[in-house]
């Protein structure tokens, strides 16, 4: 019998290892901005058009290559960075694996010019699917220079699956910003169709984050510094009031690496704690040092993590050195988003506790009857058709026994202090301040913070829907791309039956998560916050599904909250009140947050005396 094993051509090798090097025009500019810093450049220029499917040109000042080596650089597992065993551990430059060359020369067509100081010419080589064209000499600045295009042409599945130009582009203004805010002192400019979109010249590290952020930004900026055996941490965190409804600007580099850790993403947030408004993220650019020996970075070629071998201790110093710098500051104590509006109450006040009011329910009210009934009379256009959007308005066949036992209704206790009557709440008096609406009752002042309410409703109806059938998915026209990493990838697939049944629709492809359906109540800014949200649910709690089923609906609840709300309509808000009410338990949140407070007029009087 004929032997079937046969070796595959070095070409289709290196096509296949591209693979995984070289996803997109951001991987390139990422590896060859590398081999630039890693040649000792202190000037970097990257120039691209089309968002690189066209054309990439990185020039640097570094040392550049010998004639020989202009040519071997290109041969897979060609590296000058690594010799022995032992250089794996204790690695001072980026690259290391001889890989990126070999794999971008297998699926492009690529132009070198460089020069060493010493010599005293410099060398063209060409190369087109992994063949020398032209090898030659020429004149050309100390240096390298790379010009990379038709970029998959060899590869129409990979070509095919790149993004619109402003996605691609969005990629490469990522990788490149991770590497210049990496390495403040060297200068880098980035130049996309011939317009300069970044001009960084060498800086302190202060200089070059207000240069990346934009000229406002300085004073927003709170340092942060602290010395230990095992880490060295320096860097910035924004003030809590400047924090973004995206993760765009939260940065980790070790040893000058750039990294994504969600979990000293957590440390903090929680250093944030109570400062951020919901929803909203902390920006940050922490730098650590710590011994090369106790990092491996080796994980993966082109995933962004990195193991640490302490990264306990890692987490509490930042979540202390955060705390203290963000107190120093003064910030803490000046901020309270939970007090945000003109109700505030004095300080002597503050540790009274506050009876909350508890409220009659109609053990027989249906949700979807009601709300139907509702409708139908033309009430509502806001809130209603939030709800509606959420499948609420929908016929369905629905038992309330199901729920009932979820949600057991407490009984009227006969000494409430504040009661509201539902019979008449159509005559509903309150007035709103901000995220707050303040209802007068016999006994003193209701307050309800309206997007936690919101929250609850809508929890509580996704909860309802849930235990019957799956919830309903809309469709995204765009379809949305989120980068995981190794773990988050399998924590998802692991709860792929659950998240289906949330009404996420999805599919991964090269380690991006490709979003295609969300749950209908989901708008479009509040989609990537849920997801990233759940995805933090999937990494910290080791709980059971039932836990995360409920933890996920929070998740998805919560996310819908943080769109605009329309308080200023009067029917909006007095059906929001109404559902709440409704509810039959409201004072707080499901994982604990304050929904309704209250005070009595005897409080009120204490006020003024
Ligand atoms: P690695 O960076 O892992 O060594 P690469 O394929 O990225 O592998 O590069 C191969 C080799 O080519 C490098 O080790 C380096 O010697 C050389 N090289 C690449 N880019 C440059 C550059 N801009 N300047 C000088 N030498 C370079
Ligand atoms: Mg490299």
């Amino acid at each position: 019998m004929q032997n079937k094993i046969q070796r595959l051509p070095e070409h289709i090798a290196n096509q296949i290892a591209a693979g995984e090097v070289i996803q997109r025009p951001a991987s390139v500019i990422k590896e060859l901005m590398e081999n630039s810093i890693d040649a000792g450049s202190t000037h970097v220029e990257v120039n691209i058009t089309d968002a690189g499917k066209s054309m990439i040109q990185i020039i640097d000042n570094g040392v550049g290559m010998s004639s020989t080596d202009a040519v071997t650089c290109f041969e897979r597992h060609a590296t000058s960075k690594i010799s022995k065993v032992e250089d794996l551990f204790d690695l001072t430059t980026k690259g290391f694996r001889g890989e990126a060359l070999a794999s971008i020369a297998a699926i492009a067509h690529v132009e070198l010019r460089t020069k060493r100081a010493e010599d005293e010419t410099g060398r063209l080589v060409r190369i087109e699917g992994s063949q020398v064209k032209i090898n030659e000499e020429t004149v050309c600045p100390n240096g390298t220079q790379f010009e990379i295009k038709n970029l998959f042409y060899n590869v129409p599945a990979r070509r095919n699956f790149l993004k619109s130009d402003k996605i691609e582009f969005s990629h490469i203004t990522d990788e490149f910003l991770r590497v210049a805010l990496a390495h403040p002192s060297i200068s880098f400019k980035l130049s996309h169709n011939g317009t300069v979109l970044y001009d960084l010249r060498d800086a302190v590290l202060r200089r070059r984050i207000v240069d990346v952020l934009g000229k406002n930004s300085n004073d927003r900026l709170v340092p942060i510094e602290e010395t230990t055996d095992i880490v060295e941490l320096h860097g910035f965190v924004l003030k809590p009031e400047f924090s973004k409804k995206t993760r765009g600007e939260q940065y980790f580099f070790v040893n000058d690496r750039f990294f994504k850790s969600s979990y000293f993403n957590h440390a903090i947030t929680k250093a944030y704690e109570g400062l951020l408004k919901e929803g909203y993220f902390p920006s940050f650019f922490v730098y650590l040092k710590v011994s090369n020996h106790k990092i491996d970075v080796n994980v993966h070629p082109t995933k962004t993590e990195i193991k640490f071998e302490e990264e306990k201790f890692i987490y509490s110093i930042l979540l202390s050195s955060i705390r203290q710098a963000l107190g120093k500051f003064n910030i803490s104590p000046t901020l309270d988003f939970d007090r945000e509006s003109s109700f505030d109450l004095p300080l002597s006040m503050r540790d009274q506790p506050v009876t909350e009011p508890k409220i009659a329910v109609n053990p027989d009210f249906n949700p979807f009857r009601s709300e139907s009934s509702r409708a139908s009379q033309g009430v509502g256009n806001g809130f209603t058709t939030a709800i509606k959007n959420a499948g609420f308005g929908k016929d369905l066949n629905f038992d309330q026994k199901d729920w009932a036992s979820f949600y057991e209704i407490k009984e009227e206790k006969p000494n409430d202090p504040i009661k509201l009557d539902l019979n008449t709440d159509t005559n509903l008096d309150f007035i709103v301040k901000g995220n707050y609406v303040f209802i007068p009752s016999q006994l003193g002042i209701t307050v309800i913070n309206a997007r936690r309410a919101y929250e609850l409703i809508v929890h509580s109806e996704l909860f309802k829907n849930f235990i019957v059938k799956p919830l309903d998915s809309q469709i995204l026209l765009f379809p949305i791309s989120i980068e995981l990493s190794r773990t988050q990838e399998t924590l998802w697939m692991d709860n792929e039956l659950l998240l289906r049944q949330m009404g996420f629709s999805f599919s991964l492809s090269n380690g991006d998560l490709q979003i295609e359906g969300v749950p209908e109540i989901l708008q479009d800014e509040t989609i990537q916050p849920c997801i990233e949200e759940i995805l933090q649910t999937l990494e910290f709690e080791d709980i059971t599904v039932r836990d995360l089923a409920q933890s996920v609906l929070i998740n998805i609840a919560r996310s819908s909250a943080m769109k605009r709300m329309d308080l200023q309509n009067k029917e909006y808000t007095r059906q929001l009140i109404v559902r709440l009410y409704e509810l039959g338990e409201f004072e707080t949140t499901l994982d604990g947050r304050k929904v309704v407070s209250s005070i009595s007029l005897e409080e009120l009087g204490n006020k003024f005396n």
